[in-house]
């Protein structure tokens, strides 16, 4: 597969669909099928046997998901992509093809709170650890590398505490121990940050969040060489099957071609509330990759194009407090998920990251204090009205 435009904007409009083969339609038609007619029975000999390109059943593949896999590797800048019916379904089949029983992996301190579920799953049952480190430096991941090390796992910005880690440093550590490095790059979308320009390895998303952009499907997807992206499409998602129905595929495809619009928005909306924030006397902290003051803000600089939409805060006062806050709220939207054109706000202690226990969340940096927020597409000023008016109300 090669790419045919040089801008993203171009290309999440355009890479990995060619109307002409489809009749002139100008969006990807949705091939709403279980599964595809062979010609006779040697063409499905061969079909299967993998000596004939073509379709066989949509949990192998499917004309609509394959465009949008196309299109996924190009904006990644990757060999090859593969969809998936949720971004755990892409975390656990990424996880489980790069490792075995007695594995051992490093992840980043503060992870997706049912990605920390799913690492305490796989220690149990296969005996596969883990270890977290703030990487911050070379020396920090280096000192955790094993013999059985097989994979570092990486989330920047991280999720909910926006700390920042320079992926080049990571891959150079990385390369140097032949391990491979995953980034779970849902928080900034390729419009923002490429993980793989810089030298990772895998790069997986949650969709349901700014790449769908309208709240309105789960999924998720993967990047990678054509290598590690085949044997996943005839390993851990065939035999798991945690696959894409070709009508979410298709609102993905819809989703994507406003990604760059969309992000610029909530970048631009997200810059103007976190100064505000900044400012209010209700907030103790605010964490925004896009501050200057952020302790990583040269990470920020060096590896995203803008801040993007996340904004997480502390306020002065307790969990009651933070619920209150909450509650006061009149247009933004108390939900999980981001990424989308509502601003949604949550409280990770009690939502997100209620599953994890208290002293591991605690050393992740989400205190009862701490609130998210999805910044949307709105008008900025009407959600600090809102915010400015919900934090008033928690003033001592
Ligand atoms: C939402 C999310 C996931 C999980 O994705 P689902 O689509 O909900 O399964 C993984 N990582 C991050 C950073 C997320 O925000």
């Amino acid at each position: 597969m090669k790419e045919k435009y040089k801008h993203i904007e171009t290309k999440v409009i355009h890479e990995g669909y060619d109307s002409k083969q489809h009749m002139g339609s100008l969006t990807a038609p949705i091939f709403q099928t279980s599964t595809f007619v062979f010609e006779n029975a040697e063409q499905g000999e061969r079909r299967f046997a993998g000596e004939e390109e073509g379709y066989i059943y949509s949990r192998l593949g499917n004309p609509t998901v394959r465009v949008l896999e196309e299109r996924i590797a190009m904006l990644e800048g990757g060999e090859a992509g593969l969809a998936f019916g949720s971004g755990m379904a892409a975390v656990s089949a990424v996880l489980l093809a790069l490792t075995k029983a007695n594995d051992h992996i490093i992840c980043s301190q503060g992870l997706y709170g049912c990605t920390f579920g799913l690492l305490h799953l796989m220690k149990e049952k296969y005996h596969i650890t883990h270890d977290f480190s703030e990487m911050l430096t070379e020396g920090q991941i280096e000192t955790l590398i094993r013999p059985e090390t097989t994979c570092i796992y990486v989330e920047t910005p991280i999720n909910p505490t926006m700390k920042m880690i320079d992926l080049e440093m990571v891959a150079k550590v990385a390369k140097k121990h032949h391990i491979q490095v995953v980034v779970d790059n849902t928080f900034s979308s390729p419009y923002l940050q490429t993980p793989l320009a810089l030298g990772c390895d895998i790069v997986l998303h949650s969709a349901t969040k700014y790449i769908c952009g309208h709240g309105d499907v789960v999924a998720g997807l993967v990047v990678g060489t054509q290598e590690f992206i085949s044997k996943m499409a005839r390993t851990t998602q065939k035999d798991i099957g945690g696959i894409i129905s070709p009508f979410d595929a298709w609102l993905l495809l819809r989703g994507l071609k406003t990604l760059p619009v969309r992000m610029d928005r909530h970048s631009y909306n997200a810059e103007k509330l976190f100064k505000k924030l900044k400012q209010h006397p209700s907030v103790a902290e605010v964490y925004y990759p896009g501050d200057t003051e952020h302790p990583e803000y040269n990470i920020t600089q060096k590896q995203m194009k803008a801040g993007g939409g996340l904004i997480s805060f502390e306020i002065k006062g307790d969990k009651q407090a933070a619920q209150k806050m909450l509650n006061s709220l009149q247009l933004i939207k108390i939900a999980v998920s981001l990424g989308d054109a509502e601003t949604l706000i949550q409280h990770p202690a009690t939502m997100t990251h209620s599953s994890v226990p208290v002293d591991s969340r605690l050393s992740m940096g989400i205190t009862d204090q701490l609130i998210r927020l999805s910044v949307g597409l709105e008008n900025w000023e009407d959600l600090w009205e809102d915010l400015n008016e919900a934090l008033n109300r928690i003033r001592a």
